[in-house]
């Protein structure tokens, strides 16, 4: 039931624009729009949501933005959904709390003629959905393990390397995605005996964490500490983001340990923090600005009767079929590169200075 990274094409044409799905109708310029949000699991999610509704609005649209709760996340998105539907909703934007759970709700949005956009994560196992807006995932994941590579290097110039492995949450299709970009990066080096996951956890069930939970990641990193880390010495930890970066080296540190090089992902505050200060290595920047307003643009088309515009055609099946998507490129950021990289941030490019 997981995603497919198909390599060769779909038997679709591959052209730049929409498909025909993109309806020709369109509907009243001041229609009511609904963005479910998953639960506040990192900043990206606190961002979206006040620039949707903003966006939404100066837009002209009436925005209906809900998130999960922390706990009953997948009963709530599956709710808030639902009202949405009812109350009028003409587009729902969502980021999925859990990808498979929510065929039943995009299957009744479709009955009353919304149109389905999934936002940062795909939705998986339903033809009820109409579009993907994300940054490039297997890219994100690529970048961080050529990093890690980059940054143990940049420190010992020779192996062999210990390193351990950490991915997101099974029920966030992104995981995945993730992790195989990191791994078609490191797999060749674990291989040829340069890298070592020196406690054999490298299986994506051994390395995932569950709900993408902070104190799940210092618990696990803790745990490998203990169990193989008692005279050895750990160069580096992929972390598939901030939040599970940050708590990793909370770890590390209280086990009174060297810090490892350690990737992450989202440009959080904390995080850039941290590696201007030379601790975390890396984070990726995907710009949270930039992809709801892409996200915003589809809302535009649909809204006109025009299809929205896509880049990819091929990637994404999600287990039904595949989906029309428009992929952003993600940026690699390190001490080096940080004050170029948020040079047009006003909220990250101070931290930098
Ligand atoms: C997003 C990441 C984020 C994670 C946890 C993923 O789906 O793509 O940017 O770190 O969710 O919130």
């Amino acid at each position: 039931a997981l995603l497919a990274l198909t390599a060769c094409g779909s038997g679709r044409d591959g052209g730049s624009s929409g498909s025909d799905s993109g309806g020709s109708k369109g509907f009243a310029a001041n229609s009511l729009i609904g963005v479910a949000l998953p639960a506040k699991t990192s900043e990206n999610w606190v961002l979206a949501g006040d620039l949707f509704t903003n966006g939404l609005k100066e837009a002209g649209f009436q925005p209906n933005v809900q998130y999960a709760g922390a706990s009953t996340t997948v009963a709530d998105q599956q709710a808030q959904i639902t009202s949405m539907v009812t109350k009028g909703a003409k587009v729902i934007v969502i980021g999925a709390t859990d990808a498979a759970q929510l065929s039943t709700q995009v299957a009744a949005a479709h009955q009353a003629g919304v149109k389905v956009i999934a936002y940062d994560r795909l939705i998986l196992n339903t033809p009820d959905v109409d579009y993907y807006v994300a940054f490039d995932n297997f890219k994100v994941g690529q970048l961080q393990g050529q990093a890690l590579l980059d940054g143990m290097k940049a420190k010992k110039p020779n192996g062999p390397y210990n390193i351990e492995l950490f991915s997101g949450s099974p029920d966030d299709n992104n995981s995945k995605v993730f992790f195989d970009g990191a791994m078609s990066v490191l797999k060749p080096e674990i291989d040829k005996g340069n890298v070592v996951v020196a406690s054999g956890q490298k299986d994506i069930k051994q390395t995932a964490i569950q709900g993408w939970k902070a104190e799940g990641a210092q618990a696990r990193m803790d745990q490998l500490l203990t169990s193989t880390y008692g005279n050895k010495e750990l160069d580096g930890v992929l972390s598939p983001n901030d939040t599970l970066a940050r708590a990793i080296l909370t770890s590390v540190k209280g086990a009174g340990k060297p810090i490892p090089v350690v990737s992450g992902q989202d440009s959080e505050v904390e995080s850039v923090k941290s590696i201007v200060a030379g601790e975390q290595y890396m984070t990726i920047n995907k710009d949270t600005r930039t992809l709801v307003k892409q996200t915003i643009d589809m809302v535009k088309a649909l809204q006109a009767g025009n299809a929205p515009q896509v880049n990819d055609t091929t990637t994404y099946n999600n287990g039904a079929k595949v989906v029309d998507t428009f992929l952003l490129p993600p940026v690699a950021v390190t001490k080096a590169n940080a004050a170029e990289a948020y040079a047009n941030d006003p909220k990250l490019a101070p931290l930098t200075k």
